[in-house]
């Protein structure tokens, strides 16, 4: 996974998302990089919600389950093409999309254990290369598997992986007249660094 820890985080990476339902695989494929990430898809390109990420190998390769769960659904859905969901219990769902293939007994309430083979990477449904489309639902909300529970960034001491709780959304308060802006502020003068022995 060469583009995690752009901002330094790889010194407290973990391949492992903690979560209610015990740790799941940030990334569940034989080897893969990340090549779209998770989040808001920029404007020049529709301006989408990316709900997972897309792992990718052109060689394909074996997707494994993330953690241990039964099958919620193994079929062929849509834009997902072959779509394997696992529900891991205590709220906590992953999402297999675009698979060439996978194991044909895997079917709605069959046990899956963390680390299985579930099928291999694939490019079906709306997928333009082979690669993996991995969700993580957490509580009804889709996290991002590789950042969730992450240190912050520019951490240097290690830090505990803790469950983050969703925040609840604030009821709303009735509407205050807000002050005025303020003037807006001229641009600072670039100051010139200088080094104390003069270059
Ligand atoms: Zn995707």
């Amino acid at each position: 996974m060469g583009l995690i820890g752009l901002r330094g985080e790889a010194t407290n990476y973990t391949p492992y998302i903690d979560t209610p339902a015990g740790p799941l695989l940030r990334n569940p494929t034989e080897a893969a990089c990340l090549s779209s990430g998770f989040g808001y898809r920029n404007a020049s390109g529709g301006g989408r919600q990316h709900n997972g990420v897309d792992l990718a190998n052109h060689d394909g390769g074996f997707v494994y389950a993330a953690g241990d769960g039964w099958i919620a659904f193994a079929d062929y859905r849509g834009g997902y093409g072959n779509y394997i969901e696992i529900d891991h219990g205590h709220g906590v769902r992953t999402r297999y999309g675009h698979m060439a293939e996978f194991d044909s007994n895997l079917r709605s309430g069959v046990r899956v254990a963390a680390g299985q083979p579930l099928g291999r990477m694939g490019m079906t449904g709306n997928a333009t290369g082979v690669h993996l489309h991995y969700e993580v639902v957490i509580d009804g909300l889709v996290v991002d598997p590789l950042h969730y529970g992450a240190p912050q960034a520019f951490q240097t001491t290690p830090v505990t992986q803790t469950y983050q709780e969703p925040v609840p959304v604030a009821p709303s308060e009735p509407s205050v007249a807000l002050p005025p802006e303020p003037p807006p502020q001229p641009y600072p003068e670039p100051v010139r660094l200088q080094r104390p022995d003069g270059y």
